[in-house]
Order: C-alpha cells, then structure tokens, then sequence
C-alpha cells in the first residue's frame, strides 16, 4: 500500500526557500522525503472578501505550499485575543493574566471552521494530517463534521493546562471532543500526558492502557513526544560562528552568562535578573566580573500583559545597573532585538553559564541549543527551571526554582566556580539526552505512531 501524503496545517508557514529553525526544518525534510503540503497563515491582514478566496499556492516545489489569510477582525478575535490572551495564559498556569472574550471565542472557532474547510479542499483519501499547537485545537473536529475520516494527528508545543486551571476556559465542555477528533495528541512531557489524562478521566472519557483512551465513538491516543533539535547542525554552526563572542569585547577574565527567550510573561524574565542581581551583590569575590547578556526579542507586543512585561523588565535593568555597574562595566545587557540563530550558536559557544529560568515552558529550546553548541573540551554549564519541559529530560543540569531569586543566584556561584571535571561530566550526560530525542527522531516517532492501524475504522 502506498503510502498518503503528509500534510501540516500550522499557525505559521515558511515562505523563504530554504527555512531556518529546527522544527520548520523537520518539517521540510518530512515533506520533502514523502511529499505533501504545508498550510498555513500568511501574516496578512485582508479584507473579508480577500479572506474568501481561499488558499493561494505560494510553493509548488519541492512540495506545495499555501497560505490563508486573515481579516483584521480575525486576527484581533483568532489570534491575539482567543490563541494569545485566553489559551496561551492559561496553558502557562498564568489565570491572572486571562482575558475572556465570547466574541473572541467566536472568532476562534470561525476561523477554524473556515481553515477547515480549505484544508478539506486539498486533503485526498489516505493523506495523514499533522496538526500544530494551541491556534487549531477545534480543526480535527471541524474536518471530521465535513465528514474526513484521514489519520490526524495534533502536537501540543505548550504545556497541557492543570486540571485546577482548565475551569476558567469557558470552552471547557468543548476540549474533550476537540481532542477526541485526533488520532494521536501528542504532547511536550510525562507531566503533559498526565495533565491531559486527568482532564479527559473528569470528563468521561475512559483511559484504556498505554495512553488510548476511549471517548463516546472515537478512540485516540495522548502520548508523549518532546520535542528536540539539529544537534548535528547546531553543533557545526557554533564552531563556525565561535567567533561571535568578539563582538561583545569582554575585558580579560569577564564571565559571560546568557539568556536567551522571547519576552514572554512565561519565561521568568524579572526573577532572573532579580537572581543576577542579587548573584552580583553576594558573590564572594567581587573583582569577578560577571555579565548577563539578555536577547529578548520581543513578541505579539500588541497584547496588553506583553506591554507590561517589558517596562517591568526595563526598569528592573535600569536599577542593577545602576547599582551595580561600574565606569567600565554594565552588569546586564539586554537587547530587544532578534539575533540569527547562527550567531545565537556562536554566542552560547562563549557562554560560561546559560539561565533557562521559565516559570512555565512547553520544551524550551534553548536549553539544548546551549549544550550542543558547547566546546566538550571546555564546557558552559546550564541553569535550569524545574518547570521547562526540558527537565524531563535534562537532569544533569543545575536545576532552580525559578520563583525564587535566591535560589538562581546560588546556582550562578556554583556554576561560575564549578570545576573542569564536573562541568564535562554533565555536559555529557545533556548531549547524551539531546541526541537521543534529536529533531529526526522527534517527527519519524511521531509520524510511525500517528500512522499505526486504524481504530476508528476510517472515521
Ligand atoms: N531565537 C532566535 N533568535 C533570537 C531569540 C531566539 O533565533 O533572538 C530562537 C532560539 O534559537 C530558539 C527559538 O528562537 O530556537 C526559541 O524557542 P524556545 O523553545 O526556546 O522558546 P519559544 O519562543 O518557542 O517559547
């Protein structure tokens, strides 16, 4: 039996030639290997007639390309206010920063329809579909009341909401269905899958063995695939870019340690320059110089709690600075401003320390960015919270608890003291772990379980 073409319907969709970034290059190779189609959102605004004319073609080799476009009312409702400031709180355990909309509710599950709608435009029997992330939870759904009974998959990139949490999403009652029209839910962590099997338990569906679980007439599976790197690649550009560290002209003996996230509410930003501070002002030896470079490129900056979270992080900068600096010396540098990832590579090669502090993350790929890009010989070592996803898996990691500065702060000491022998031993056990849940690893797994028997019976 042939096998169907892959198709993937994601929030965002590539349009360069040749795409950077782990998971869209997993995705391309995918494609590339067996065929399909990759749809997704343009990022242009349109008018609701503009927005009616369906899929435009933007890629027809090596495998075809479309995108949709939204209207500015879609955009608003679908993206920054249901996708971004109702779920994306919520899954991050942040219900102090909800904002619930019906009409924005609405919006999502329109726009949904519509998606759906022209994804069964190009869908042909056999295809396996591959849906991504928190903005087409419904879509499965939405595709199998247009009667599609194709293989379809979903991957959750952000964490599975606790089940303390999930009572202050109005949709509730609609999770349980949205998810059972999947074949296969896959999620980040151990701790996901267990988030989600509470959930689904509360709310009648019956777990079955090994994560299949039967609801009404449907049976689907939640399991657990975390998500990884180009190790390979990422470890061959952090020697080509080793130089980029010469940029910052560190003075002799200057420690560097990085941080490097979105600015996101979720990543623990405050803290941990509240950690670094507090690091400074303890640390034994205060002719060490320490600098924490910050990336923080900024992100759907049109969503109130994202306005705030940077002047917080702002006036946070300015006050260590302030204190601590020196005529020679600012003790944290941050810049607002995104940085190639091949640069990124070359800079965590120069880091002595790197701080992965988020007060909540899905996997959080600069974690195994920084340890791939480390020279063996001379390893930096990783700051890590107990809740990135990450930590599943990186144990050998000097793990925080991001909520408290004090406890980051101590973890910056023992890192920057730690000693040659340790900080190899650790820096093995991490590649171990990165390689072995590489970015390959991650789709083949993922696509070899999505494509299993079908239990459904072709529903
Ligand atoms: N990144 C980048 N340039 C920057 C900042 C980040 O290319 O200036 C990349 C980084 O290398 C990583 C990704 O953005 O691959 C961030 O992924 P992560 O899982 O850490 O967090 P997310 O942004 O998905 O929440």
């Amino acid at each position: 039996m042939s096998e169907g073409r892959l198709i993937v319907v994601s929030n965002r969709i590539p349009t360069e030639e040749a795409p950077s970034g782990g998971l869209v290059v997993a995705l391309h190779e995918a494609l590339q290997a067996r065929g399909g189609v990759w749809i997704g959102n343009s990022g242009a605004r349109v008018s609701a007639e503009e927005a009616e004319r369906g899929l435009t073609r933007i890629a027809s080799q090596p495998y075809e390309r479309y995108s949709f476009d939204l209207t500015e009312q879609e955009h608003q409702g679908f993206y920054l206010g249901y996708a971004n400031a109702t779920l994306w709180p919520l899954f991050h355990h942040r219900t102090d920063l909800l904002e619930v909309d019906s009409e924005d509710a609405r919006i999502y599950q329109e726009v949904n329809r519509r998606v759906a709608r022209l994804v069964a435009g190009v869908v042909r029997p056999g295809d396996v579909i591959w849906i991504h992330d928190y903005h087409f939870l419904p879509l499965a759904k939405e595709l199998r009341d247009l009667g599609l009974g194709n293989r379809i998959g979903f991957f959750l990139h952000i964490p599975f909401p606790n089940s303390s949490d999930l009572p202050a999403l109005s949709e509730r009652k609609l999770l349980p269905s949205w998810l059972a029209a999947f074949d296969l839910v896959g999620l980040q962590t151990r701790r996901d899958v267990s988030n989600a099997l509470d959930f689904l338990r509360a709310n009648d569906a019956e777990l079955l063995l090994e994560g299949r679980i039967k609801m009404g007439d449907r049976r689907f599976e939640v399991a657990s695939f975390p998500i990884g790197i180009d190790v390979e690649g990422f470890m061959k550009a952090a020697e080509t870019h080793a130089d980029a560290g010469e940029h910052l002209r560190l003075s002799p003996g200057e420690r560097l340690v990085l941080g490097v996230d979105r600015l996101d509410y979720s990543k623990g930003l405050p803290q941990r320059f509240a950690a670094f501070g507090e690091y400074l002002s303890q640390r034994p030896d205060p002719q060490v110089r320490a600098t924490l470079l910050q990336i923080a490129p900024p992100s759907r900056e049109d969503v109130e709690a994202y306005k705030e979270i940077r002047q917080e992080l702002e006036s946070i900068t300015g006050r260590v600075n302030g204190e601590m600096g020196e005529l020679d010396w600012t003790p944290i540098r941050y810049i607002r401003r995104n940085i190639p990832r091949e640069t990124l590579a070359g800079l965590y090669r120069r880091g002595d320390v790197c701080l992965v502090t988020p007060l909540a993350d899905g996997m959080n790929l600069v974690a195994k960015e920084f340890v791939a890009a480390q020279d063996p010989a001379d390893p930096g070592v990783l700051i890590l919270s107990h809740f990135a996803g990450a930590a599943e898996q990186l144990e050998a990691a000097l793990m925080v608890n991001p909520y408290d500065p004090s406890d980051t702060a101590k973890a910056i000491e023992v890192a920057l003291a730690m000693s040659l022998a340790e900080r190899q031993d650790r820096h093995g056990a991490l590649m171990k772990a990165i390689r072995e849940t590489d970015i390959g690893w991650w789709t083949d797994s993922y696509l070899k379980a999505l494509q299993k028997p079908l239990e459904n019976g072709g529903k």
